[in-house]
C-alpha cells in the first residue's frame, strides 16, 4: 500500500549530507510527547484548522456535504461523527485556514519530484532523506523507493526511530548509505511513559544495525525533565561506547516548543508534562559525557 506523505521538504540541510530533499511518511509506532511533528503519527488524512487564519467567511460550512462543519465563537467546529476528511473544506477555504495533512504520491510521482532537485544534490554531495513518522513502517513502498534511489545513484539516508520488525531493518540497511537513529531514553518505564513504548526492540535493533556495518548517526532529543539528567546521559553513552564496529557520531537536539501551534491546529493538548529546554550548562555537561565515553557529540544537526 503507498503510503500517505505529509511533507516534502526542500534544501534540507540537516538531515544527512550536503544538501537533500526529505520525504515525510506518515505513521509513528511511537507517539512521543515531545513530538515535533504530531501530524505524523496517524497513518491517516487529518485535517489541521488555524483559528487565527479564519475570517469566518464560511465558504467551507456551504460545500461541505456533510454538514460537519459549524461557525461558533471559538471558530469554525468539525463534528467528527459526520466528517468524511474528503478536504473540500480545505479547498475551498480563501485563507488555508484548514489544511488536510497527507496525501498518497506514486513512486514514479515521488521519483520526479526528486529528480528536479539533482543539481542542488549533485553539487553539494546530497542525497534523499526517508522521515516521518516512522518510515520502516511502510516497509515495501520504502524498500522500491530506495531501490529507485540507488539506480539513479542518489545518496540515501533513512530516519528512523528504531522501533520496527528488526528483518525489515536489515533489509533496509542494505540499499541505505546513513541511517538517523533516534535514542530517547534507556530507563523502559520512563521510555514506556514518554513514547507510549518499551525500548527493548529499539535498543537491540541498534545493536543489530551496528553489527551490520551500516554507517549510523544517533540522534538524541535532549529535554530538561526528561533525559537531560547526567545519570540517562551517561546510560546512553555506555549504552553507545560498548556498540560493535565504528563508533556512532551522537547529533544532541536540544528541545523547545516551536511545535505548540501544530497541536493547536489538531486540536490536541501540548506539554502537559512540564519539558524544558536544556540550559547551557546542560547542554555542555552533555558533550563532556560523550566525550568521556570517546564518543563524538555535537549539538544540533
Ligand atoms: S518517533 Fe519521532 S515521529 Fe514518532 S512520535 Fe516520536 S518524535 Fe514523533
Ligand atoms: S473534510 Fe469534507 S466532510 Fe469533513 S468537514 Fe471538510 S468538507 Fe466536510
Amino acid at each position: 500500500m503507498v503510503p500517505l506523505i505529509f511533507d516534502i521538504k526542500r534544501y534540507a540541510i540537516n538531515d544527512g549530507p550536503g544538501i537533500r530533499i526529505t520525504i515525510f511518511m506518515k505513521g509513528c509506532p511511537l507517539s512521543c510527547k515531545w513530538c515535533h511533528n504530531p501530524e505524523s503519527q496517524s497513518p491517516g488524512v487529518q485535517k489541521l484548522y488555524t483559528e487565527s487564519k479564519c475570517i469566518g467567511a464560511q465558504e467551507c460550512v456551504r460545500m461541505c456535504p456533510e454538514d460537519a462543519l459549524t461557525l461558533t465563537s471559538k471558530g469554525i467546529v468539525t463534528d467528527y461523527e459526520a466528517c468524511t476528511l474528503c478536504g473540500i473544506c480545505a479547498d475551498v477555504c480563501p485563507t488555508k485556514a484548514i489544511e488536510m495533512s497527507g496525501r498518497p504520491y506514486e513512486l514514479a510521482g515521488l521519483m520526479q519530484i526528486i529528480e528536479r532537485e539533482r543539481v542542488h544534490i549533485d553539487q553539494s554531495g546530497g542525497g534523499v532523506t526517508f522521515s516521518g513518522g516512522e518510515p520502516l513502517m511502510h516497509e515495501d513502498f520504502l524498500l522500491q523507493m530506495l531501490d529507485a534511489c540507488g539506480e539513479n545513484k542518489l545518496h540515501r539516508t533513512v530516519d528512523t526511530c528504531g522501533f520496527a520488525d528488526s528483518e525489515t531493518l536489515l533489509a533496509v540497511a542494505q540499499k541505505t548509505e546513513l541511517f538517523l537513529f533516534d535514542l530517547k531514553l534507556m530507563d523502559e518505564a520512563k521510555h514506556k511513559k514518554w513514547t507510549g513504548v518499551s525500548n527493548k526492540l529499539i535498543l537491540e535493533n541498534l545493536k543489530l544495525l551496528a553489527q551490520s556495518g551500516a554507517n549510523i548517526n544517533i540522534r538524541i532529543p535532549l529535554i530538561r525533565n526528561v533525559n537531560a539528567d547526567y545519570n540517562t546521559l551517561t546510560q546512553m553513552a555506555e549504552f553507545l561506547a560498548a556498540l560493535p564496529g565504528k563508533k556512532p557520531v551522537v547529533n544532541l537536539l536540544p528541545y523547545h516548543n516551536i511545535a505548540a501551534n501544530k497541536y493547536n491546529k489538531l486540536g490536541s493538548k501540548y506539554n502537559e508534562f512540564n519539558m524544558e529546554e536544556p540550559t547551557d550548562e546542560e547542554q555542555n555537561r552533555a558533550l563532556a559525557i560523550f566525550e568521556k565515553f570517546g564518543i563524538e557529540a555535537e549539538i544540533g544537526g
